[in-house]
């Protein structure tokens, strides 16, 4: 979803001196300044989470690695909770605007991310419409890669899943 205007224009900025070794049109999409060591980045999730989830990570990942090979998202098969790189949830969140949310910390030095988490937001109504959940989970693995949210662009990384301009109710985007 949406970051505050401040974020996006510096996250515009840090993209035109940032180069970052994966495969997408320029033009199309934005980077922000952060990236995974790996171009293999394993995702984990806790069972619990329950089998829609699972399976719409599962989607989301399967559409990234037809879009680039250049770095792919992966289901983290152990059992272990270490040695992962993004955690992946769905909880009903009430009280809050988005659909999908991917928070990140990086190091300032090496820009390296050093905790991720992609959240589903089960209470609000993407979670009941499969093909707008689509659109979020590929979203929100957009910011996985270190996509920025890309304003109302007919792209997988405008951050509205609903509205006017929006990329899943006014664009019907669930593709990268
Ligand atoms: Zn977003």
């Amino acid at each position: 979803m949406k970051n505050k205007l401040t974020q996006r224009v510096l996250a515009s900025l840090i993209a035109i001196i940032t180069v970052i070794g994966m495969n997408f049109p320029a033009s199309a999409y934005v980077f922000t300044s952060y990236k995974h060591k790996n171009s293999t980045i394993y995702y984990y999730y806790d069972n619990w989470v329950g089998s829609r989830a699972i399976s719409y990570f599962s989607t989301g990942a399967s559409a990234w690695r037809a879009k680039t090979t250049e770095a792919t998202v992966k289901h983290y098969s152990s059992s272990s909770k270490t040695g992962y790189d993004v955690y992946m949830c769905a909880g009903n969140v009430s009280g809050v605007t988005w659909d999908g949310l991917t928070q990140t910390t990086h190091n300032n030095s090496t820009k390296y991310v050093t905790s991720q988490t992609v959240t589903l937001n089960m209470s609000k109504p993407a979670w009941n419409d499969n093909n707008a959940l689509k659109s979020v989970i590929v979203h929100e693995i957009g910011h996985v890669f270190g996509l920025a949210d890309n304003g109302t662009t007919k792209t997988i990384m405008n951050g509205y899943t609903y509205g006017i301009n929006s990329r899943y109710g006014g664009y019907g985007i669930t593709t990268p």
